[in-house]
């Protein structure tokens, strides 16, 4: 990666010199790997499906163009710094100078048997594709890693990707030990072993156990054993420092090859940048440093290229491991003397926020964020710009329903010289001249401009804050169009379907919007016109507009077939009704499973098959359960006072009240609601879209709140209603939602982009101040006078059954679905499980 960085600012200087014909120098890159540098920072990425292709860093030709020569599948194996030449695959080539860009390996620990067929390090592409191969081998086996570094938390959660079992095994007494502490550590490891990530901390492993020379077993230093299928070890990196250290160049204490401010090794010929490079006795595992270096060299290589030296490095870091946000930035554990730190620990949530400060308390000297890192970019700018804090600085890490921002800490506050992007080094007053001077009006085209936010992307938000106050400052708008085919919003586009009673997307371009639609404006409208006149999905106008789940009511999965939910109001079932489905699925073949919602979800549908399950199901009393589409999913409840001790309302039949309201409604998200008959919150109310909890008085209302990747608690809107006034509220609340929100926006982050937030919301819904609640209501009379259930709606329709065929030109099987057996059900088999099952894929594959 920094060779190619390197290289980029050579290539541009001498493009330079070309015209003045100045010196040049032809350029030989040699590299060991098969492949030119590639995202090394988002190798994970490839079991994503991103092909390494699409990871390769040179465009094509770029360095033909450049005039260098390239050699892959090259390996360096000496150097002679008397006569000037490297050894290449045993030919000897000539250098007037040489830079070494040899990066790190990952380091094995001495452990017995860690050459067993099985254990992997996790550093290159074929490293992965090896990995891939071996869990495909062993699908459902159990996987271990050695560290529970970063490194190890990505491949802990790349082997659970894989379907494996997964165990991390750390040697320190917590994760992540040299970026968090002991508390970040614990909360880390709560959130990690949620997601079913088994961590074993300060245990150590003595031995690896093989069988027919493959790995069997981990044996630890307490005796006891661990069985394993594949192994990774991923206990560091070692840089590479092998050629200078056989040719006599200083190299650090703890490796690394000694180089000066600009990366110049002790002899002036002789150059090192990134991973094997060592400065002031410390070598730097991420790529930003690695990119200042590669700078340094340049100008110190190429007179007239931009002035760069190297004097060390700001390693704060922000990643996102198994999906949970860490990051940790400057002087994160306060070993500055006289430091004060603030912290928030909430256990429930697993979060936890550090700051550091000085003891003035006036600049923030560091900090650490595990659970929700989304303060990371503002926080390391305040750290680095050394900007004045506010007086409370707490309120920088309070959750944004419980804090006002301090003012005038947000980027706008920053001077011109805080970098914004340390991987590219690009500062704040670079961005916003590139804004102003190249009239950059969106956040790809800055990017593509100054680099910012291409390599981590973690600056990407503060990017954008940037764009928009630069917009702002220059009197532009900021573009809230749809896409490039309506100039309105979702909101406006929702006012004018309604105005002009527009009942198709056709006609809504024609009057409102140009070209032909794409897959952005295409589902929006389709779920505006399915919120104002609830006709089904599938009439052939609308049928086009849909995304495939909708398309299909029902869930694509990974292999190609579909899952069904069919709606249990509240979660309450008949036993005939759990005996219907149980019948169903046994008759498809259908792997089930209860759902967190209360309801069974049916896996492993083909297309063909959907009409046939419906049909039996609508048979059977059933409705669709709109698991598919951005609608109104569930009520959940707890069994309430009818047979709980603790109960002071009927919560299930409230529930079914509630669910059988607002079913089908077609909103910018989906949405979802709970009921609990008593303060013990069992049906987890506060964490929805809509949220009641029952009180000796009647129903206290939250709204707002949401799961999934960024939860958020739902806020307390009113006490004590009767079920009238409730009903009445959720009424206007959700059509309040359905008509103003963005596409895609869930109820929380609308309330939060609300200008006068909760306090705004109940003066709309409540005291009815923009004089809309009537409308709100009738709105949503109309959906509740109108559902139908879709399923049975698509079954009385004879076209539309026409599109549930795997093939258009035939009804055969689609081939490609393969099941293994499991626990008593199926599951989709691997891809390489279907490889051995079908010759023509093996060829397929080996053949390219
Ligand atoms: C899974 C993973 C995730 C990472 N995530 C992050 C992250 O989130 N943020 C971050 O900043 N960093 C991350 N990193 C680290 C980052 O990838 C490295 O810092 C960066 O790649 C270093 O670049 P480099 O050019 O020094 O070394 P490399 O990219 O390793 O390149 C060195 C190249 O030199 C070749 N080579 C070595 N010796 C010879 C020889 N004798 N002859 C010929 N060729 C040779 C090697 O084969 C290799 O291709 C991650 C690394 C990994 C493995």
């Amino acid at each position: 990666m920094v060779s190619h960085r390197f290289l980029e600012v050579v290539a541009a200087q001498q493009q330079k010199q070309h015209d003045d014909a100045g010196p040049r120098y032809q350029v030989t890159l040699v590299g060991e790997e098969p492949r030119l540098a590639y995202d090394r920072v988002g190798l994970s990425t490839f079991f994503d499906g991103r092909t390494p292709e699409e990871m390769t860093l040179p465009a094509p030709g770029q360095y033909e163009a450049a005039g260098f020569a390239v050699r892959l599948n090259a390996r360096a194996t000496g150097l002679d710094r008397a006569r000037r030449v490297l050894t290449v695959g045993g030919e000897e080539l000539p250098y007037d100078r040489l830079v070494l860009a040899t990066g790190s390996s990952a380091f094995v620990p001495p452990i017995p048997g860690r050459d067993a067929r099985g254990c992997f390090v996790y550093r290159t592409i074929e490293d992965l594709e090896a990995i891939r191969d071996w869990a495909g081998a062993h699908a459902g086996g159990v996987g271990a890693v050695i560290g529970g570094g970063l490194l190890g938390l990505e491949a802990a959660y790349a082997l659970q990707k894989l379907g494996m079992k997964v165990h991390v095994i750390e040697f320190a007494p917590r994760l992540m030990a040299l970026q968090l502490d002991e508390t970040g550590g614990a909360v880390l490891r709560r959130r990690i072993e949620d997601l079913g990530v088994e961590v074993h901390t300060a245990t150590s492993t003595k031995e690896i156990l093989g069988e027919d020379g493959r790995v069997r077993a981990l044996r630890f230093a307490n005796g006891d054993e661990l069985d394993v299928d594949l192994l990774v070890f991923s206990a560091g990196i070692r840089p590479r420092d092998e050629l200078a250290r056989g040719a006599g160049l200083p190299v650090g204490e703890r490796g690394g090859i000694v180089v000066d401010q600009s990366c110049r090794t002790e002899d002036p010929a002789i150059y090192a940048i990134g991973e094997c490079a060592s400065y002031e006795g410390r070598c730097y595992g991420l790529v930003a440093p690695g990119y200042q270096m590669a700078r340094a060299a340049a100008a110190a290589l190429c007179p007239g290229a931009p002035e760069a030296v190297f004097t060390g490095f700001d390693m704060s870091t922000k990643l996102k491991l198994m999906g949970v946000d860490v990051a940790s930035f400057g002087d994160a554990f306060g070993n500055h003397a006289g430091t004060h730190v603030v912290s928030l620990l909430d256990t429930s949530a697993a979060l936890y926020k550090k700051l550091v400060l000085s003891p003035d308390r006036k600049h923030l000297l560091g900090g650490m964020l595990v659970g929700d890192a989304s303060a990371y970019g503002e926080l390391l700018q305040l750290t680095q710009s050394r900007v004045v804090l506010p007086p409370e600085p707490e309120a920088l890490i309070l959750p944004a329903s419980k804090g006002e921002r301090p003012a005038g800490m947000g980027v706008t506050a920053l001077p011109d010289g805080a970098q914004i992007c340390s991987c590219n080094n690009v500062s704040k007053g670079e961005i916003c001249s590139a804004i102003r001077d190249q009239k950059l009006t969106a956040v790809g085209a800055v990017k593509s401009c100054t680099k910012a936010g291409t390599t981590c992307g973690s600056c990407v938000p503060l990017v954008t804050d940037l764009l928009k106050a630069e917009l702002k400052k220059a009197g532009v708008a900021v573009s809230n169009h749809l896409c490039e085919h309506f100039p309105h919003s979702r909101q406006e586009l929702y006012s004018l379907v309604r105005f002009h009673q527009h009942k198709t997307f056709d006609a809504l371009l024609a009057q409102h919007g140009r070209g032909r639609g794409c897959e952005i404006c295409k589902p929006a409208v389709a779920s505006i016109l399915a919120s104002a006149w609830n006709e089904h999905v599938l009439k052939p106008k609308h049928r086009p507009l849909q995304d495939t789940n909708d398309r299909y009511m029902a869930n694509i999965q990974r292999d190609g077939t579909y899952s069904i939910v069919p709606r249990v109001a509240g979660g309450e079932i008949t036993p005939a009704g759990l005996v219907a489905i149980g019948q169903i699925a046994g008759k498809y073949g259908l792997y089930t499973k209860i759902t967190g919602a209360q309801r069974i979800d049916m896996f492993g549908a083909r297309l063909e098959q959907l009409p046939h399950i419906w049909r039996e199901l609508v048979d059977a009393g059933f409705e669709s359960g709109h698991a598919y589409g951005k609608a109104l999913r569930t009520v959940k409840s707890c069994v309430g006072s009818t047979w709980c001790r603790y109960g002071v309302q009927d919560s299930v039949g409230l529930a079914i009240r509630v669910e059988n309201r607002y079913k089908g409604l077609r909103s910018p998200h989906k949405l979802k609601s709970a009921v609990s008959g008593c303060a013990r919150e069992c049906a987890e109310a506060q964490g929805k879209d809509f949220g009641i909890i029952a009180t000796e008085k009647g129903y206290n209302l939250y709204l707002c709140g949401n799961g999934g990747m960024k939860p958020q608690h739902a806020q307390l809107f009113a006490t004590d209603l009767d079920e009238a006034t409730l009903l009445k509220y959720i009424d206007r609340f959700l059509m309040f939602y359905v008509r103003t929100a963005d596409r895609l926006q869930r109820t929380a982050t609308w309330l939060n982009n609300l200008e006068g937030g909760l306090d705004y919301l109940k003066s709309v819904i409540i005291d009815d101040s923009l004089g809309i609640c009537a409308e709100l209501e009738a709105e949503m009379a109309h959906v509740v006078d109108t559902y139908a259930c879709e399923w049975k709606k698509a079954l009385e329709d004879r076209e539309t059954l026409q599109q549930f065929r795997a093939f258009v030109n035939t009804d055969a099987v689609d081939p490609s679905i393969v099941n293994i057996a499991e626990r008593g059900q199926h599951r989709p088999a691997t891809w390489s499980e279907k490889a051995i099952r079908s010759p023509s894929l093996v060829v397929a594959a080996g053949g390219r």
